[in-house]
């Protein structure tokens, strides 16, 4: 029996990962679920999963979930705060952790996991975006096992030889090819999008996902920060990763060997046949998810990224090459634009305007440890605010 902590439970990839884990019951415990505000949600995801504990973002959330629970006679351990997220990822009663809480609030309970030597199942890019070099270090240091949940990055460790180790010319890996779709915008033309809706740009034309990462399909900064996780998780160099638009996303990625093969992942996208596949690996199980027909399908197309187009995927690439405290920069510069833009404050070409004058404000430094990661965090964030357009 695998016991389980789902970090952001309530979440696109929770919920995903909890109807993998309803089909195998056999197989996975669930040992703590967390969700940042939405109660009564998480609540009835006890009811079906019995947890052992559930954690919120508030003393006050804390109390309604303890309130709606007790009310169902459901006898599950209730704690709020970032201290109670990384206990439960990091507890004796937990063997894996789906870090799937969106943004840099997932760095403090994933490193816990990583440190605690768990299984991690990452979904939450940013996390390793921000720290990089110390995550894969605390990773190393306890023997803990990252399974990538990111579909590319998932189909890219599938197209790897079993047993990889981050050295591509050891396994003769000439690229990674990492598949886009172009998110909502790729065929408009760059002087209309500043027109574009909060609405229209979550509109994903092939995968359903949280509001954010479907805002940073839209500006493809969502694939600046998959080059950037592909770095750390495989080893690869900035000018060993392309990226390859492909608007079926059918292929979720390739990999591209120095004799002239080139391996790909295929499948529907449907985020839980990368749950399920890092849940049982090396093993296969069910995921819900029904096979693709590539007669229906018929065409598969491949083009450049434009990066007039699509400014955050060259921003990122730069971040890459930067190193040091830029990523933590642009992951938090993002974060801040992509709200504003949500809130209706900015544009959606002011989302990469904005990340690249925090970029050029702030120096970049050497982060050491993870308080100089979250100092970084505050500072670009901080930045960003200030730069903001006023209405
Ligand atoms: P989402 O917005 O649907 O869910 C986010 C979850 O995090 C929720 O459960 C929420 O309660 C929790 N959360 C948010 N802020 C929090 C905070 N401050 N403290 C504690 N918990 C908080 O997001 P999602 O689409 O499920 O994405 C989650 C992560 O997975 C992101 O890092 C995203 O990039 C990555 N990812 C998602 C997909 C997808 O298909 N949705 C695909 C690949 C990678
Ligand atoms: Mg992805």
């Amino acid at each position: 029996m695998q016991n389980i902590t789902i970090l952001g439970s309530t979440g696109s990839i929770g919920v995903s990962t909890l109807d993998v884990i309803a089909r195998h019951r056999e197989r996975f415990a669930v040992y703590a679920l967390t969700a940042n505000s939405k109660v009564e949600e998480l609540a009835r995801q006890c009811a079906q999963f019995h947890p052992k504990v559930a954690i919120v973002g508030s003393a006050q959330a804390a109390q309604e979930l303890k309130r709606l629970l007790a009310r169902q006679g459901l006898h599950v351990e209730v704690d709020y705060g970032v201290p109670a997220l990384c206990a439960v990822a990091s507890a004796d009663g937990c063997d894996t952790v789906m870090a799937a809480i969106v943004g840099a609030a997932g760095l403090a309970p994933t490193l816990a996991a990583a440190r605690a030597g768990k299984k991690i199942l990452l979904a939450n890019k940013e996390a390793l975006v921000m720290s990089g070099q110390l995550f894969m270090d605390a990773v190393a240091a306890s023997d803990a096992v990252l399974m990538p949940i990111d579909s590319e990055h998932n189909a890219i460790f599938q197209c790897l030889p079993f047993g990889y180790r981050r050295l591509p010319d050891e396994y003769g890996v000439a690229k990674i090819l990492l598949t886009a779709s172009g998110g909502p915008f790729l065929k408009r033309a760059v002087e209309t999008l500043d027109a574009v809706t909060p609405a229209e740009a979550v509109a994903h034309p092939n995968w359903v996902m949280g509001r954010k990462i479907s805002i940073d399909s839209a500006t493809m900064m969502n694939k600046g920060l998959e080059v950037i996780e592909a770095h750390w998780l495989f080893g690869v160099s900035a000018s060993q990763i392309d990226v390859v638009i492909h608007p079926q996303s059918v292929i979720h990625s390739m990999v591209s060997y120095v004799d002239g093969t080139v391996l790909a992942q295929m499948g529907n996208p449907d985020m839980r046949t990368p749950i399920a596949h890092a849940l049982a690996f090396p093993e296969r199980m069910v995921s819900g998810v029904a096979p693709i027909d590539l007669t229906v399908i018929g065409q598969l197309l491949f083009e450049r990224p434009d990066l007039k187009q699509f400014p955050c995927l060259k921003l990122a690439y730069d971040a890459l090459q930067a190193g040091g405290s830029a990523p933590a920069i642009l992951n938090a510069a993002n974060e801040v634009a992509v709200q504003a833009f949500l809130d209706g404050q900015i544009g959606f070409r002011m989302i990469d305007q904005l990340i690249a004058r925090v970029m050029d404000k702030l120096p970049n430094g050497i982060v050491p440890d993870i308080d100089a990661v979250l100092e970084q965090d505050r500072a670009a964030r901080a930045a960003a605010h200030s730069l903001m357009p006023r209405r």
